[in-house]
C-alpha cells in the first residue's frame, strides 16, 4: 500500500506543482538559450517531383529534348583556378550551347540550372528524367592542382560496372514507383525489376557512347582534347538507366589560357557549334536506328 502511495506522488505531484503554479499566476521560465533559431525545412512529399525547369524551343512534344547540367553552383564553386571558377565556366557553355541549338530550331532544350543555384547530383538526372529527356550533358571543368600546364577536354561516359551497379541500385530502390522507358516498375518482382533496368540501361550505355564519340569526332580540330579524350567513370550524375548521358569536362580551369578560352564569347561559341553538330548528328542517327 505504502508503495502505491509512494508511486502514485511521484506522477502526482509535478502536475500538482505545475498546476498550483498556474493557479497562483506563476509560470516557469523557459531556457532563452537558442530560442530565435528555428530551422525550417520544405521536404517535398514522397513522390512529388522537384521543381522541373522550363523547356525551350519548338512546343512540339515529338522534337527531341536534350538536358543540359552546367556543374556545381552555388556554394559549390567545383574546380577553382586563378581568377576563374568551374561553376561559371560550366554555366556560360551550358547557356551558349543551349541558344546555339535554340538559334538552329529544331531541337527542345532544358537546363538544369540557368543561375548560381546549387543541386544535388542526383537532382541532376533526375531533372532529365521526369521531362522525358532523350539527352542529358553534364558540363564541367576540370582541376590539374599545382600541374597548370595540364590542358584539354574530355568526355565521359558511365562506366560498365559502374552502370551494372546503378541498375541494382535503381530497381532495388524500395520506393520503386519509378517508371523506366515507360514500364512502370512498381508491382513487379525484385526480379522483372531488374532485368527490365538491365535492358533499359544497355540500350542506354550504347547511346551514351555513340553520343561521346561523336562529341570527340565532331570536336576534332575545333575543341581541344586530352590526348585520353574517352573516359568512362563512376559518375553519379550519368547514372539515369533510360537516358544517354555524357559527362563533358571542358578544360582545365587551372590552366590560366585554357579556362580564360573557354570563358571568352569566342571559346563558347566554338564550343556551342561543336556540340550542338554532335547533338543533332545524334539524335540523326538515333531517328534513323
Ligand atoms: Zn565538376
Amino acid at each position: 500500500m505504502w508503495h502505491r502511495l509512494q508511486i502514485v506522488a511521484v506522477f502526482l505531484l509535478p502536475v500538482v506543482l505545475v498546476g498550483g503554479l498556474y493557479l497562483l499566476g506563476l509560470t516557469m521560465p523557459v531556457p532563452v538559450l537558442g530560442r530565435d533559431y528555428v530551422i525550417r525545412l520544405d521536404l517535398p512529399q514522397p513522390g512529388e517531383r522537384v521543381g522541373l525547369p522550363p523547356v525551350e524551343g519548338p512546343a512540339d512534344p515529338s522534337r527531341p529534348l536534350v538536358v543540359i547540367d552546367a556543374g556545381h553552383g552555388g556554394h559549390d564553386p567545383g574546380a577553382v583556378g586563378v581568377g576563374f571558377r568551374e561553376k561559371t565556366l560550366a554555366l556560360g557553355l551550358a547557356q551558349s550551347l543551349r541558344d546555339e541549338l535554340l538559334r538552329e530550331g529544331g531541337v527542345r532544350v532544358a537546363l538544369t540550372r540557368s543561375d548560381d543555384t546549387f543541386l544535388v547530383l542526383e537532382e541532376r538526372s533526375e531533372i532529365a528524367r521526369q521531362l522525358g529527356a532523350d539527352l542529358f550533358l553534364s558540363i564541367h571543368a576540370d582541376s590539374a592542382g599545382e600541374q597548370d600546364e595540364v590542358v584539354g577536354a574530355s568526355v565521359y561516359t558511365l562506366s560498365e560496372r559502374a552502370s551494372s551497379e546503378a541498375a541494382a541500385r535503381f530497381a532495388a530502390r524500395e520506393n520503386s514507383a519509378d517508371i523506366v522507358n515507360g514500364v512502370a516498375l512498381a508491382g513487379r518482382s525484385d526480379e522483372v525489376s531488374s532485368i527490365l533496368v538491365d535492358l533499359a540501361q544497355r540500350r542506354t550505355s550504347g547511346s551514351s557512347a555513340l553520343f561521346a564519340d561523336l562529341i570527340v569526332r565532331e570536336g576534332e580540330g575545333v575543341l581541344r582534347f586530352h590526348p585520353q579524350a574517352r573516359r568512362s567513370a563512376a559518375l553519379v550524375v550519368l547514372r539515369a538507366p533510360d537516358v544517354p548521358s555524357v559527362l563533358y569536362e571542358s578544360g582545365f580551369v587551372t590552366n590560366p589560357e585554357e579556362a580564360a578560352r573557354l570563358s571568352s564569347p569566342e571559346g563558347r561559341r566554338r564550343f556551342a557549334e561543336a556540340m550542338a553538330r554532335a547533338i543533332r548528328i545524334y539524335f540523326a542517327r538515333e531517328a534513323g536506328a
